[in-house]
């Protein structure tokens, strides 16, 4: 007998979702603003200036519910997008549970993961603004790469500085940047005074995100015609990721579902907060009622054992304040393998709603992570990046407990990534050399005390 159970729901072009959802106007109360470095008072637009072009700032502080995705940019998404939700019926199989898993898969896009989304709008608006050249920094390589295809959209030039750990790793997420046309170096650089301190320091530095974000910005101000661009963390970023969320709310009703837990990996909380925000706003509706669960990694628990203050986004402290979780600018996480999630702090949008209790958090460690992944592959068939892995084990947790208690819950995931240049770590796990970290309290006080103190 044919199986009636939809396995794939698909969304024609023509339904792709037109605007991106601004959650600030929604909550209960506004996130608190970022601060000037220096002066520590509110900062405005004019302090974002020398970073990003002025229609990326307004959306960054934008009051708008909706905000219309331009057409150009609509036609790049339309490479990939709508992306396909699943029903993970062979994985539900094989945990014997009567919960329903879904997942919207992103790895569909060209670079493999769900940065496209905001790669995309970051390149058109610069290239409107007559900005010719962008600099990043990247970790694992997905935010690079995603960089790079935007910029050759556009026929712009990208430079990336790349964690030197990882760039001596991943050969192969560099040629992609280059192959889409981007110019990549090691981070610490000798571009950069910053770099070259830490270089003089240490020759063989393994370099961090925050390390390499304050190579790019300083790389970048100064030079009229190249701006900066940041993967995840800020508003507008979450905001570009909406699409994802938007897509998955009709692909659900489709299937007349609706969800009873959202889970998400959360490193800044682009992806997390991209599916989990136009559900939020149902649920303030009173449409529906989900739980909603960011995961992050045991070796990085920015959100269940970092404080909420203000700090900088990078090492060097050039950027402005953000009232986020933190486990301070200077932390440098463990080697695991899930690069994406190494990052000291958390979206301000995502901090916010967490300290709300709008949203819960747990960490759980990498090797659960992987035991969930190679699960999932040997069902599902997608071998997922490392990062989404942690979703994936928290799905299955609340599977195997539903099992336990005969709930008929629905959940949903975003997978947003495959993990095809990340089979390395499978090889760690598979040979049985992969670790778990434990994070000592100790090495956090540490790390919070280069934590700045706000009047
Ligand atoms: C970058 C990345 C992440 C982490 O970033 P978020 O902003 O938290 O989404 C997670 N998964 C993948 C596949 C990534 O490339």
């Amino acid at each position: 007998m044919v199986s009636k159970i939809p396995h794939k729901i698909l969304l024609e072009e023509s339904e792709m979702p037109t605007q991106w959802y601004n959650v600030v106007p929604d909550l209960p109360e506004p996130p608190p603003p970022p601060l000037h470095p220096g002066t520590h008072e509110p900062a405005g637009p004019d302090d974002f200036a020398p970073l990003f072009p002025m229609s990326l700032i307004e959306q960054e502080m934008s009051a708008e519910r909706y905000i219309d995705i331009p057409g150009e940019v609509l036609d790049v998404y339309r490479l990939w997008r709508p992306s396909p939700l699943f029903r993970a019926r062979r994985l539900e199989q094989l945990l014997d549970t009567p919960a329903r898993i879904y997942y919207k898969y992103e790895g569909v896009s060209p670079a493999g993961s769900h940065k496209p989304n905001t790669a995309v709008p970051q390149a058109y608006y610069n290239h409107e603004a007559g900005i010719t050249k962008l600099t990043t920094e990247t970790g694992a390589g997905q935010w690079g790469s995603a960089l790079a295809f935007a910029t050759a959209q556009y026929g712009m030039e990208c430079e990336v500085w790349q964690v030197a750990a990882s760039y001596r790793q991943k050969p192969y997420r560099r040629a992609m940047m280059e192959v889409w046309g981007a110019t990549v170096h090691p981070s610490p650089s000798e571009l950069t005074e910053f770099g070259r301190a830490l270089l003089a320091e240490d020759p063989d530095h393994p370099g961090s995100l925050g390390i390499a974000i304050s190579e790019a910005v300083a790389m970048c101000v100064g030079d009229p015609n190249t701006r900066y661009a940041l993967g995840s963390v800020l508003n507008h970023v979450l905001m570009h990721q909406t699409i994802i969320g938007e897509e998955a709310l009709l692909q659900l009703a489709k299937v007349d579902e609706v969800p009873d837990l959202l889970v998400g990996c959360t490193g800044g909380g682009s992806n997390f907060g991209g599916l989990a925000f136009p559900f939020m706003r149902e649920k303030m509706a009173g449409k529906m009622n989900p739980t909603i669960r960011c995961v992050e990694p045991a070796a990085c628990p920015t959100l269940t054992k970092g404080e909420y203050r203000y700090d900088f986004g990078d090492s060097a402290g050039m950027t402005p304040l953000m009232k986020m979780h933190t486990l301070g600018h200077d932390f440098i996480p463990e080697p695991i393998h899930a690069g994406g999630l190494r990052y000291h702090g958390m979206s301000p949008l995502v901090s916010h709603v967490y300290e709300l209790g709008m949203v819960e958090a747990i960490s759980i460690p990498q090797r659960e992570c992987f035991a969930g992944a190679l699960q999932f592959a040997r069902t599902e068939g997608i071998i997922p990046a490392p990062e989404p892995t942690h979703a994936i084990a928290a799905a299955i947790r609340e599977a195997l407990a539903c099992k336990e208690s005969g709930e008929e819950k629905v959940i949903l995931t975003a997978l947003c990534g495959h993990g095809h240049l990340d089979l390395a770590a499978y090889d760690k796990y598979l040979s049985g050399e992969m670790v778990d970290y434990d994070l000592p309290d100790s090495v956090i006080a540490e790390a919070m005390e280069s934590v700045p103190v706000i009047a």
